[in-house]
């Protein structure tokens, strides 16, 4: 049987407002591609204050919170849905660390050391677990038994 570490997983990626206004959509896609990923959803969308708070609703109650939501709807965002065998944990180690400017140091080769600013505007998002990866995937695209219905609020 095959193993485990190889199962073909599908994980969420979101290039945020400073990846795309920053212009690193291409090169982020580039990467993406270039580590055998396939991208089987992509939608370009602007995030509402709403959305957002839903989105990250387990970092609710930090600080950083209100400034996150400020971040996140300050411009459109490209989701997209990467699929190859261990995609949740291989999208996670190709971004690096949360914070841009250690990244640069300990991780110099992963997205966010690369195009990062700083701890908030850190380009670039995925999936921290299977159980994110299900919930956030279904948040943005919706099936149904025909297949995918509907990819709201796409500019
Ligand atoms: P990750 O995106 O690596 O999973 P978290 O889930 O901890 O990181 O945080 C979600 C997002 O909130 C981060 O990617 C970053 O944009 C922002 N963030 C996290 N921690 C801070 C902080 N201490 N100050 C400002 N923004 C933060
Ligand atoms: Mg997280």
């Amino acid at each position: 049987s095959a193993d485990s570490s190889t199962e073909t997983e599908r994980t969420l990626a979101i290039i945020k407002p400073d990846g795309v206004s920053g212009n690193h959509t291409n090169s982020v896609k580039e990467t993406i591609l270039n580590h055998g990923f396939k991208i089987t959803e992509e939608s370009l969308i602007q995030l509402d204050e709403d959305r957002v708070k839903s989105f990250y609703a387990e970092h609710s109650s930090r600080s950083f919170f209100p400034s996150l939501v400020e971040y996140m709807t300050s411009g459109p965002v490209l989701i997209m849905v990467l699929e190859k065998g261990n995609a949740i944990a291989d999208w996670r180690a190709l971004i690096g660390p949360t914070d841009p400017l250690k990244a640069k140091v300990t991780h110099p080769h992963s997205v966010r050391a690369i195009c990062g600013l700083n701890l908030q505007e850190n380009c670039v998002h995925g999936s921290d677990s299977p159980q994110s990866a299900s919930r956030e995937i279904s948040f943005f695209f919706k099936t149904t038994s025909s297949g995918y219905a509907s990819k709201h609020d796409e500019l």
